[in-house]
């Protein structure tokens, strides 16, 4: 998870401060010699020795400032002061009793807590007051300094206490975001100025299917977008990049994403913005997103139950046809819309049905009928409407069609099943499966739904009692049969 990027620089302090101080002590020392004695202790015993105590300071005093109790430490740490209080006595400079006035207070400060600073303190100060006694030469001096001293400790230690409270405050602040990014189910992820990936939390690296790969510093559209920063349309891939280059903010957008498995997820866009700081400079940008592949994958399970069942509600289930009540339904509409126009109607019933269910039963009879509805499905057009009217009898709604083409298609269908050959037909009356037909029209015959569904069975009905096997229509009063 690349979220170790927060521009921010820790200060360590403990790290750099030892070698501040002990370049601080040689240099001042240096010069303490410089002014007063080098030119007679160049070369003596004295020389010798300071020279030597600086380089403890120099080299040991890092040493010494490692967070450990063990007793070699405390040993060199004593050195170190032994030798700062010993070089404080030999010379007469209180420069260097600042110095180590000052080291030795942070020591004393980044290992215990203040209440032990303020003891060293008080420890440090009476140790200065006795050294300036001992050495009253230098007494005026040392007090002027000492002040000094004190004062540049105090103020250098209160800084370097709040450096330190702020760096423990901003390592629980980066260990609660991380904690943050970590338990959220929404992928979150940050780019900075230059377009690299700075932050992506493990959801993210789910959503992108990368979590095997570190992705800090590389461009989104690199990692994700097969290398390319535009599609074929000239539109970005990335919408994050986007949002960094463009500033344009994204909210609630819906998103499909094709993953490393070639799945396709669709995101839900929360928010894509960029990021500036005080002064209005763009940090980056930040987007957070979530998976709604499972949420869309049930809102369409859902939309296709729905459809099934209103399916369902309008299908006849043995034929597959439309059931008599869609087409009482659409039969007016159908009626309305044909307004100005003209609309015929068909009544087919299958002749002696009766009988081929009492010679080979009713399964046998299901199976007719289902293959009666599928001669006639594929017979009209998509715009016709074929339903089971009920029992062994069909009914076909053709909008748009007059009495002379509906007679025609009524006869072709007659044909066409009359021609099929069904299992056991030889042994019904006409030696075939017949069916009979009944046509009615708006507006030439019929004014609405019910009369036309009457004439179209009343026309049936005269077929039924002539010879069956013949298309019936009503005209001018009186009953024909083509
Ligand atoms: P016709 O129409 O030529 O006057 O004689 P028919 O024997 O077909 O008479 P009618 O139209 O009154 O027939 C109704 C018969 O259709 C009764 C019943 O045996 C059969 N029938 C109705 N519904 C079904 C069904 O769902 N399955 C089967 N197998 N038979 C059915
Ligand atoms: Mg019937
Ligand atoms: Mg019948």
């Amino acid at each position: 998870m690349a979220i170790d990027y927060w521009g921010i620089k820790e200060i360590n302090t403990k790290k750099y401060l030892p070698y501040i101080n002990g370049f601080l002590v040689l240099y001042i020392y240096a010069l303490d010699l410089f002014i007063n004695d080098f030119m007679t202790v160049l070369g003596t015993w004295t020389f010798s020795f300071y020279l030597f105590a600086v380089l403890l300071v120099i080299i040991v005093s890092p040493i010494t400032w490692r967070k450990s109790d063990n007793n070699l430490v405390w040993i060199l740490r004593l050195l170190v002061l032994i030798s700062l209080i010993t070089i404080s006595l030999t010379t007469y400079s209180p420069f260097v009793f600042f110095l180590y006035y000052l080291h030795t207070l942070t020591i004393i400060f980044f290992y215990k807590n203040f209440r032990e600073f303020l003891v060293g303190t008080a420890l440090l100060t009476i140790t200065y007051v006795i050294t300036s006694f001992i050495n009253p030469v230098l007494r005026m001096e040392a007090i002027n300094w000492g002040f000094f001293a004190v004062f540049i400790s105090f103020l250098s230690v209160h800084l370097l206490h709040n450096q330190k409270e702020n760096n423990k405050k901003l390592r629980q602040l980066s260990k609660i975001f991380k904690i943050m990014l970590s338990s959220t189910n929404n992928g979150i992820q940050f780019i900075d100025a230059q377009g690299h990936t700075r932050i992506l939390n493990p959801a993210a690296e789910i959503i992108y299917g990368r979590c095997e790969n570190d992705t800090s510093g590389a461009y989104d559209w690199e990692l994700y977008y097969k290398g390319r920063k535009f599609d074929e349309n000239g539109k970005y891939t990335s919408l994050i990049t986007e949002t960094l280059e463009t500033g344009k903010v994204h909210k609630d957008d819906i998103r499909t994403f094709i993953d490393k498995h070639g799945k396709q997820k669709t995101y839900l866009v929360e928010t894509f913005r960029v990021y500036d700081d005080a002064e209005k400079e763009i940090m980056g940008a930040i987007g957070i997103y979530r998976d709604i592949s499972e949420q869309k994958e049930m809102e369409r399970q859902l939309l296709d139950a729905h459809y099934e069942m209103a399916n369902m509600a309008v299908t006849d289930e043995l034929t597959e046809l439309y059931n008599f009540r869609y087409f009482r339904q659409r039969l007016p509409t159908e009626i309305a819309k044909a307004y100005k126009s003209t609309l015929s109607l068909l009544i087919i019933d299958i002749d002696f049905f009766k009988k081929y269910n009492d010679l080979y039963g009713h399964l046998e009879g299901d199976k007719v009928l289902r293959e009666i509805g599928g001669i006639l499905k594929e017979s009209f057009r998509t715009t016709d409407i074929v339903a089971r009217y009920g029992g062994e009898e069909f009914t076909v709604i053709l909008p748009g069609m007059d009495k002379q083409k509906a007679i025609e298609v009524a006869e072709r269908i007659r044909i066409k099943i009359k021609e099929t050959s069904i299992r056991g037909e030889e042994k019904l009356p006409n030696g075939k499966l017949t069916v009979t037909i009944g046509v009615s029209t708006v507006p030439s015959d019929a004014k609405n739904a019910e009369e036309l569904i009457k004439l179209a069975d009343n026309a049936l009905y005269r077929g039924k009692n002539a010879a069956r096997d013949v298309v019936v229509t009503y005209e001018e009063g009186s009953y024909i049969a083509h």
